[in-house]
């Protein structure tokens, strides 16, 4: 297993040994986990039999013994190679990373498996979480199977069948009169008055540590090759820095020759801070007060790692765009009807921005595009109801299908 070297903040570069610590005592910068690359030494053809789970890149994960990792065999999702909505979009090579179908049904099982294994690790008795939706379920399952109580904090107004599955799991929902920021910083607080592992605040520089792992499967599903653009959902950008990370280290230890992919950012109109900010030309995110759109699980007004997912846009060369919510509907039919993925409005995202990118000619249709689905479309069935056509009402009889069966 992977021995983490050392926790460096990412703002003045301080050292840290490896523990519970999460910001830097100089500065307040976030800190990151840095390995012993030297001592990795791993080509291309050791991956043919390892499992096809994020624990195939265990080298690259931020857990020193095998025993206490929690798995519920989350990650190396298809990268389904998507002709019909390439051709629809106007692209050759179009992939969608189908993060849909992952234990828990989003990407989220990446970064809380790891949040939760680490837990277990440090020897935490509890864990929980700040959601907006789907962190909350994956957080919770991964308690579930380490045996440990989870504490899941929400706002209020979160889809209800996300409520439902961190229920049934067994954690205990504490849903917050206020917005995700509001909830986010109440579990804060809770981390430090009682010694819970809250795996995106605390645990947060192993949390992101999964994430990563986006990057590290699309390149090993391309052939060990980058692509040319990559499309992100982005809520606190957490994510997106995070699969940044993934092609450095792939380069670092050379399994990748070189990465010159553009990294762009999807956001949902109604809660848009990173985007607004690359279209200005400003470095610093302004936060969103009230968030308002069905992608909720984008619905961060201040994103944690917004700062840092803004720099990583304008390094990788990429674009910032937005969504509507009649664009993001759009978005998830068109994906559905010609893919047969269903993805949840923060899916749509991705694709509405890939649509309107290839429009206004800002990718080529030549490039090889990967857009990372990241949530699935049976979590929020009630926001469809109204665009979709009600099931026609028949009687068991041969003859009243006619006038149903066309072609
Ligand atoms: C949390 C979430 C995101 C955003 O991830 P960040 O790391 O917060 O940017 C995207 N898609 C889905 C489905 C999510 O649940
Ligand atoms: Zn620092």
């Amino acid at each position: 297993m992977a021995e983490v070297k050392l926790l460096r903040c990412r703002e003045c570069a301080k050292e840290y040994q490896p523990s519970l610590k999460y910001v830097c005592e100089e500065c307040f910068g976030p800190l990151d986990v840095v390995y012993d690359y030297e001592k990795i030494s791993l080509r291309r053809e050791d991956f043919s039999e390892r499992p096809k789970s994020i624990w195939r890149y265990f080298e690259l994960l931020p857990i020193a013994n095998s025993s206490n990792i929690v798995n519920l065999e989350a990650g190396y999702t298809p990268l389904q190679k998507s002709v019909r909505l390439a051709e629809q979009i106007g692209l050759k090579e179009l992939y969608i990373k189908n993060d849909t179908v992952n234990p828990t049904y989003s990407f989220k099982d990446r970064p809380a498996g790891i949040g939760v294994s680490k837990a277990v690790e440090l020897q935490l008795d509890a864990v929980g979480c700040a959601s907006t939706g789907n962190l909350a379920g994956a957080t919770a399952a991964y308690a579930a199977r380490a045996g440990i109580p989870c504490f899941v904090f929400i706002p209020h107004d979160i889809e209800k069948a996300k409520v439902t599955q961190a229920l049934a799991y067994g954690a205990k929902i504490l849903s917050i009169e206020g917005t995700y920021d509001d909830a986010n910083r109440l579990a804060a607080q809770a981390a430090e008055a009682y010694r819970l592992g809250i795996v995106n605040i605390n645990m947060r520089p192993y949390y992101t540590e999964g994430s990563k792992t986006l990057a590290l499967e699309v390149s090993e599903q391309l052939g060990w090759q980058a692509p040319d653009h990559v499309i992100i959902p982005v809520g606190s950008g957490a994510m997106l820095h995070s699969i940044c990370k993934g092609f450095e280290e792939l380069v670092t230890i050379g399994l990748l020759d070189e990465v010159k992919t553009k990294i762009t950012a999807a956001q949902p109109s109604g809660c848009a801070p990173i985007v607004d900010a690359f279209k200005r030309g400003e470095t610093e995110v302004t936060p969103v007060e009230s968030p308002n759109t069905i992608a909720k699980s984008l619905a961060i007004g201040e994103p944690g790692d917004g700062f840092y997912a803004l720099k990583k846009i304008r390094e990788y060369r990429g674009y910032a765009d937005d969504a509507t919510n009649q664009e993001i509907i759009e978005a998830v039919l068109l994906l559905a009807r010609t893919e047969g993925i269903f993805a949840e409005p923060a899916g749509g995202v991705p694709i509405a921005v890939l649509k309107k990118l290839v429009e206004d000619g800002k990718i080529d249709r030549n490039e090889k595009v990967v857009c990372y689905v990241t949530g699935n479309g049976l979590k929020t069935p009630e926001l469809l109801t109204e665009d979709l056509p009600t099931p026609s009402i028949v009687k068991p009889e041969v003859r009243a299908l006619a006038p149903l069966i066309q072609r």
